[in-house]
């Protein structure tokens, strides 16, 4: 097992982070939690020691070497989305990797400013353990938010986004630590580092264009070469929110993986969960067939596909259409709403101005207009035949009470279906005796088989006396 505590190890040369850590210098000192009290203690206990009584499995029945991992979240430039995504994680739940429900994953012993009973230096702790080399467990760093340049703000006495006050100044006197310097410092020896929502991934709407702050995503912050002390490059779940289920079951992949049981989950190029985002949103959008019938909404609230609205979805990877927003339900083509590509590197600035037709989809909106104005009359032909029973075909009458305005097929629909049905059974080998349903006529309306109908003598096959039938 890996030593997680004595990895002697730096930051990539040149990155920015390593370039942050060079300009604030080393951290030496931390809180003397006996001298401050039970300050920010409002139960009298840590959290982590709080649910322990109410884990379910213990560590007999959770396999595996690790009984648990410290996952410490920060927020960077973000507006908390991600927390409330992630806490309306339905599989798993945030609240039963807390409590270590699910076996072959360790316990995980969240460090969240928002859900954490404990505040202030009490709530640092475990960061500053992780720091020190004495936790007693891996720890992954979770980001939210992008990264921003914490030395243009530091030049002028103040700082852009910060957990907690740590006794790091000139003097050793307290100063507000940044999110970014807590990043920089505890990737060092992270057993994994992930970064939630699009900000954290890609820089998202903080870095769009005209920002003062420098903002960046945590892979740009690190630098390519970034590995985690287990090897592990950055891992990236975007989105705007992102879907909470994607990220909570990402995590439980990670953590089968630190327990040691399976490789690591794939991940594509660029560090994207790969089951999660190989496919475009569009091939799982369920107005895909109005796109594929040439049929658009004109205005919001129309059931038609919006990409006259704005849509991008035929060349954004996500999978809100099929896995929803919350527990399955809503998502933005789900709810009326088009996508605007927020899972993508590209966005915001590559995506606007929102909600106007991308220049794109003018060819192959023509085109599917164009062969969707012959497909659907097609389908509605076949539509209407398949709406009736073969007996009301045979007998001539619909029994709903609800009636059918609708006239009987014509001769023309009844000769039409006729010709379609032979095609359709052209390779139908079944050798039920008697009359099928479906097949009018096939029986010379005598009831004998088909095979009998056409000629063929008991036993002899009609695949050899067709030529190119098998
Ligand atoms: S609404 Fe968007 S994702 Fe859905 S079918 Fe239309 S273009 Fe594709
Ligand atoms: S469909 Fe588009 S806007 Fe909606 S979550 Fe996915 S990428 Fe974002």
């Amino acid at each position: 097992m890996i030593d997680y505590h004595n990895q002697h190890r730096d930051l990539i040369p040149g990155s920015p982070a390593q370039k942050l850590l060079e300009g604030l210098g080393r951290a030496v000192g931390f809180h003397d939690l006996d001298h401050i009290g039970a300050f920010g203690m409002p139960t009298g206990a840590y959290m982590e020691d709080m649910l322990a009584p109410a884990a379910i499995a213990t560590a007999a029945t959770r396999f595996g070497p690790l009984e648990k991992v410290h996952a410490f979240w920060f927020a960077g430039a973000s507006c908390d989305g991600c927390s409330v995504a992630a806490t309306g994680a339905t599989n798993p739940t945030v609240e039963s990797m807390m409590l270590g429900a699910h076996p072959g994953i360790p316990r995980v012993i969240l460090h969240h400013p928002v859900i954490n009973m404990e505040s202030g230096a009490h709530y640092m702790r475990a960061a500053e353990q992780a720091m020190e080399g004495t936790l007693n467990a891996p720890y992954v760093v979770i980001l939210e938010g992008s990264i921003m340049d914490e030395l243009l703000a530091f030049d002028q006495g103040g700082y852009w986004s910060a957990a907690g006050e740590e006794p790091w100044g000139k003097g050793g006197e307290l100063r507000p630590v940044s999110t970014t310097e807590w990043v920089a410092r505890l990737s060092i020896n992270a057993a994994a580092m992930v970064a939630i929502g699009t900000c954290a991934t890609w820089g998202g709407i903080p870095s769009a264009e005209g920002n003062p702050t420098g903002a960046m995503s945590l892979m740009d912050f690190l630098g390519k070469d970034y590995r985690s002390v287990l090897g592990v490059p950055i891992v990236n779940i975007p989105g705007c929110p992102p879907i909470g289920d994607n990220f909570t079951e990402t995590i439980a992949a990670v953590c089968y993986f630190l327990q040691g049981f399976g490789p690591l989950p794939e991940f594509d190029e660029l560090g994207r969960p790969a089951w999660l985002f190989g496919e475009t949103v569009h091939r799982r959008c369920v107005r895909g067939a109005y796109y594929e019938e040439g049929q658009f909404a004109h205005e919001f609230g129309d059931p038609e596909c919006l990409v006259e609205l704005g849509c991008w979805g035929p060349v954004v990877n996500c999978n809100i259409t099929s896995r929803g927003a919350v527990r399955g339900i809503g998502g933005c083509m789900n709810a009326g709403a088009a996508c605007i590509g927020c899972t993508m590197p590209g966005f915001p600035d590559k995506f606007t101005p929102f909600y106007k037709r991308p220049p794109g989809s003018l060819a192959s909106t023509t085109v599917s207009r164009m062969t969707g104005s012959l497909i659907r009359p097609l389908r509605k032909f076949s539509n209407n035949n398949l709406n009736r029973e073969v007996r009301w075909d045979k007998t001539g009458e619909v029994t709903s009470g609800f009636g059918r305005e609708k006239s009987d097929p014509g001769m023309l629909a009844e000769v039409t279906h006729h010709f379609y049905d032979k095609m359709r059974r052209f390779n139908d080998n079944a050798t039920n005796d008697g009359a099928a349903w479906g097949k009018i006529g096939d029986d010379g309306g005598d009831g004998r088989h088909p095979e009998q109908a056409r000629g063929f003598k008991s036993g002899e096959s009609s695949k050899k006396a067709m030529p190119g039938r098998r």
